[in-house]
């Protein structure tokens, strides 16, 4: 019997998996037709509320390669997030992303190691790496790499590893051959669940697969410039920066195993911190807990502002 011999794919994905990702997948970088057409649907019923970039490089988001000039292939990876320990309600809740470092940097840094290794293994490969930083329409890719589908709570799941994971990929120039790219995987394990439009305390899943920005909590806690609307006061359902409520209820989260990251492990006394402690909060101390965290992202006045929202 002879040594089948390892394919390139399968040198890239094992490499992704010793850099502690928890899943890889690798899709030619084509036009993505049929997703480029929904969010634009989805842009024009200004369902992004104050987004106003994601209205920008509509051309590039359909097509990746755009964004590497003569990008073949893009490798897409997700890495587990769910926290060891999660906040139990009570205090203020904070996304679970966000418990720790940020994870732009984190994914950064390993992409950037795996973009390192195709280049040591394959020769001159041309390419970037994307977290949540560019034009990407990283979920679509994603699944057309495998990796799971998109819930009808938008988010992508993977069957293996749920939804608390974050997405990154590498768009570079190295070309497979046809028979080791990856294939989407056609179903959608939703069935007839609806947990999460019905869990949802906003009504922001206005209906399956369609979120309205302008109420989600995510929005309205993080990227929403200014103070929250009036309407949303008291029903936050405690939420203080991000909201994880449609993920929390999925079935597919219902045993999740926690991330092997230990810089995703929670910031100081974050977990245990009430909603006096919040208060308490000045700008420096707010300043020195979360640097280097994606909290810092909303910012101390956002955060103050959220707490009054609550
Ligand atoms: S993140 Fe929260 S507010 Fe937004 S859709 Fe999910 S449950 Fe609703
Ligand atoms: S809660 Fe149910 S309907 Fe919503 S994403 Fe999860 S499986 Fe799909």
């Amino acid at each position: 019997m002879g040594n089948k011999s390892v394919s390139t794919a399968d040198i890239i994905r094992k490499r992704a998996l010793d850099l502690a990702f928890d899943a890889c997948g690798i899709t030619r970088a084509e036009f993505l037709g049929e997703d480029a057409a929904r969010l634009e649907d989805w842009l024009r019923r200004d369902m992004h509320a104050g987004m106003k970039y994601m209205e920008r490089h509509i051309d590039k988001r359909a097509d990746p390669s755009l964004l590497v000039p003569g990008a073949k292939s893009v490798i897409s990876v997700l890495l587990n997030y769910y926290p060891k320990e999660a906040q139990t309600e009570g205090g203020p809740m904070i996304a679970k992303y966000a418990y720790g470092r940020d994870y732009h940097f984190v994914m950064k840094e390993k992409l950037l190691k795996l973009l390192e290794f195709v280049r040591s293994e394959f020769g001159r490969v041309e390419g970037r790496v994307f977290v949540d930083s560019a034009p990407v329409l990283e979920r679509a890719l994603a699944v057309k790499a495998g990796l799971g589908w998109i819930g009808k709570n938008t988010m992508l799941i993977s069957r293996k590893h749920g939804s608390f994971v974050f997405i990154g990929e590498i768009i570079c120039d190295l070309e497979l051959p046809d028979e080791e790219y990856d294939e989407p995987r056609a179903e959608n394990y939703c069935g007839t669940c609806t947990r999460c439009l019905e869990a949802c305390p906003v009504g922001a899943l206005v209906k399956p697969y369609l979120l309205d920005s302008n109420r989600c909590i995510s929005y309205l806690t993080i990227e929403k410039k200014g103070n929250i609307p009036s309407e949303f006061k008291g029903k936050l359902a405690g939420n203080l920066f991000g909201c994880d409520v449609c993920q929390d209820v999925c079935p597919w989260n219902g045993n999740p195993k926690p991330t092997r990251v230990e810089e995703f492990a929670p910031t100081g006394k974050l977990l245990a911190m009430s909603q006096d402690d919040w208060r308490a909060l000045d700008r420096d101390e707010f300043g020195s807990m979360f640097s280097g965290s994606a909290v810092s992202r909303a910012g101390y006045d956002k955060t103050k502002d959220n707490l009054d929202s609550l």
